[in-house]
């Protein structure tokens, strides 16, 4: 019987360019993914240009896996310019995040002044290792700054992908920073196809790292999306204070600690003065305008941990944790003095307004906050009732 003898193989290496094709077809997916994403979550803009960065590292990609081998042809000015400006898209994506202006200019003379060096390292002076050099100048800058962008972006509520993704864009600057020194001061290979060690661990690298940052920026869109729900679910959009619900939710939680703990808290009820007229005399939008600076200048006068939430609508409610009666009132009237005060300009009128203020205080009588803010209302209408403009304060209960 005849046995074969187990022969030794060697492992086949991996195809750059096979690898090239690999990250262009999975850099388009995620760019149209993206793109899919931000057609359905419009408000952040970050995703068109995160999309379109991953549309032009694929081209990029394309157009070297297009090439011959060796260094003249790999790395010519188009695909130079279209991995750039994917590096460049992540910047100012990253940027949009925290409503930054997008730097069009100083982002479009760093990509031509890489354009010239590439072309200076071809033509002039030929050196594939300085052309190469020139590019991972401009990635290990452009990766940089929008892993500082990304730092700083981060806000409540979306701070995990974004954390992920400001330290994926931390390590493309330092690998790209090591690769930068070792061309400048070991060299370069022969090409960028090169089927070596080197070459094939850096694309199997920017592969993983492609898709990585890929659902980073899916994750990142959701988190925003979540983060804008949560905050038009707490938030009233004219004035930028809390809406009625988040602040009931709040003044109730205030309410149960006061039981547990006995600290004493106070609201004040506010009520514009006939603000129908300034509607009915000047539009809504200018009624609008009014309600937002009332909504600042009150916001101004409270203290940190007071809450201020808009009640309904021209009436406001502020709840002053560890305030008595006194002090609630000393606050409401300094208030409404300064909204006396206020002048709002409207093309060329000088408009002013006034606010009616009810204060009660929590106490043995207090069962729930709706009876607290039924006796801050039924002082509020005694404001009203003795001529408006004016501060009344509850009695308070007899302890039992
Ligand atoms: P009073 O001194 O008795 O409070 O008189 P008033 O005119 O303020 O009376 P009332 O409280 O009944 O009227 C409130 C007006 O506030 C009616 C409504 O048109 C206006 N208003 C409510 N919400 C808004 C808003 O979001 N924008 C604007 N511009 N007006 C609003
Ligand atoms: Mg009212
Ligand atoms: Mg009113």
């Amino acid at each position: 019987m005849r046995t074969t003898k187990p022969t030794a193989r060697t492992p086949m290496p991996l195809d750059t360019r096979t690898l090239i094709v690999v990250s262009l077809l999975t850099a388009g997916v995620i760019g149209l993914v993206l793109l899919m994403t931000w057609s359905i979550n419009r408000s952040l803009s970050a995703l068109r240009y995160w999309s379109g960065a991953f549309m032009f590292y694929a081209a990029g990609l394309a157009e070297l896996a297009l090439r011959g081998e060796g260094p003249v042809q790999a790395w010519n000015a188009l695909g130079v310019t279209l991995l750039g400006t994917a590096h460049l898209l992540v910047l100012f994506g990253s940027r949009s995040l925290s409503g930054k202006s997008v730097p069009w200019r100083p982002g479009g003379l760093g990509l031509v002044a890489l354009v010239a060096a590439w072309f200076y390292f071809l033509l002039v002076e030929p050196d594939f290792s300085r052309r190469y050099a020139a590019y991972a100048l401009f990635t290990t800058v452009t990766a940089g700054l929008a892993s500082t962008e990304l730092f700083r972006a981060r806000r409540d509520g979306w701070v995990s992908a974004l954390t992920v993704l400001a330290a994926l864009y931390g390590l493309v600057a330092v690998v790209n920073g090591v690769r930068l020194a070792y061309l400048l001061t070991v060299g370069g290979g022969d090409g960028v196809l090169d089927t070596g060690p080197a070459q094939t661990t850096h694309f199997l690298y920017a592969n993983m790292l492609l898709v990585t940052v890929g659902i980073c920026m899916a994750v990142v869109s959701t988190e925003h999306l979540q983060s804008e729900l949560r905050r038009s679910a707490t938030y009233d959009r004219l004035t930028g204070v809390f809406n009625r619900g988040a602040f009931v939710d709040l003044a109730e939680k205030e309410f149960a600690r006061w039981r547990r703990s006995g600290s004493a808290f106070s609201i004040l009820l506010m009520d514009l003065d006939h603000f129908k007229r300034v509607n009915d005399t000047f539009g809504h939008a200018v009624g609008d305008a009014m309600l937002a600076a009332f909504a600042r200048r009150c916001a101004g006068h409270l203290r940190e941990g007071d809450l201020l939430g808009r009640y309904g609508g021209e009436e406001f409610c502020a709840l002053l944790p560890g305030a008595n009666r006194q002090q609630a009132a000393a606050v409401a009237e300094r208030l409404r003095r300064d909204v006396a005060a206020m002048e709002v300009q409207h093309q060329g009128t000088v408009l002013s307004i006034s606010v009616s203020i009810g204060v009660a205080e929590i106490d043995v009588s207090t069962p729930d906050l709706d009876s607290m803010v039924a006796c801050a209302d039924t002082a509020l209408y005694r404001a009203k009732r003795g001529g408006r403009n004016c501060v009344m304060v509850t009695e308070p209960a007899l302890a039992v």
